[in-house]
């Protein structure tokens, strides 16, 4: 049990639902949330430096040079938002980030409370992906199927990340085993480590995180 958790990672693979139980966890505790993921699809969209830098590895597939991400997430930890608690989703991405990051908290006295690992099997990582789309007017994330062609929350048409196309996604997941992978057994090893189970509706696999964080009693 990790007590009054705040500080947060959430570790799994692309799909396995660490966008979604970020978002619902910051919101139902007042935690910031920090995707890596979007705020480099946001410094695209603006056309930022950052963003002109990112462009390319973002599209394909691959990571972005550890130098500019860990940059990206030292100057945003350092915001005074991020002292009432945050979820990092889609950091650290690899050994080398972990060790910055690491290095990093201590000078911002802010120390890290656990690490959620959301296990989902590669085969519905797969599904998921493919049918993963966002709505082109609100940005809400919709899981695409033969009854749902639209976004259900304002009827907005639904469009695909350019890195859920099907060629991408199987480099993706080859970039997560063996750059992100090995997080699991590094954190495991400090003793950080909640593994969950991701699979089931978006509810249950909260329930199974807010049970196994002990976080029932710290909800506001
Ligand atoms: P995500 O939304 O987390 O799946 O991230 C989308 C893309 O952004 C990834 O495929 C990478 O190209 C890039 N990205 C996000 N976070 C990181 C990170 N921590 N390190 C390197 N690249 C990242």
């Amino acid at each position: 049990m990790v007590g009054k958790a705040k500080n947060l990672i959430l570790l799994g693979a692309p799909g396995a639902g660490k966008g979604t139980q970020a978002k619902r966890l910051a919101g139902d505790f007042n935690w910031v949330h920090l995707s890596t993921g979007d705020m480099l699809r946001g410094a695209i969209k603006r056309g930022t430096p950052l963003g002109a830098r990112a462009e390319s590895y973002v599209k394909k597939g691959d990571l972005v040079p550890d130098d500019l991400i860990i940059e990206l997430v030292g100057e945003r930890l350092q915001q005074p938002d991020c002292t009432e608690g945050f979820l990092l989703d889609g950091f650290p991405r690899t050994i080398h980030q972990a060790r910055k990051l690491e290095e990093l908290l201590p000078g911002l006295n802010i120390r890290l409370d656990a690490v959620i690992y959301i296990r989902v099997p590669d085969a519905s990582i797969v599904e998921r992906l493919s049918r993963r789309f966002t709505c082109s007017e609100c940005g809400q994330m919709v899981t695409a199927s033969d009854d749902v062609t639209v976004c259900p929350k304002c009827g907005g048409s639904l469009v695909r990340r350019p890195d859920d196309e099907p060629a991408t996604i199987s480099h993706r997941l080859s970039v997560y085993r063996t750059n992100t992978q090995p997080l699991i057994d590094l954190y495991a090893e400090k003793g950080l480590l909640f593994e969950i189970d991701g699979t089931g509706p978006v509810e249950t696999v909260y329930k199974r995180i807010i049970s196994r964080l002990d976080l029932d009693s710290e909800s506001t």
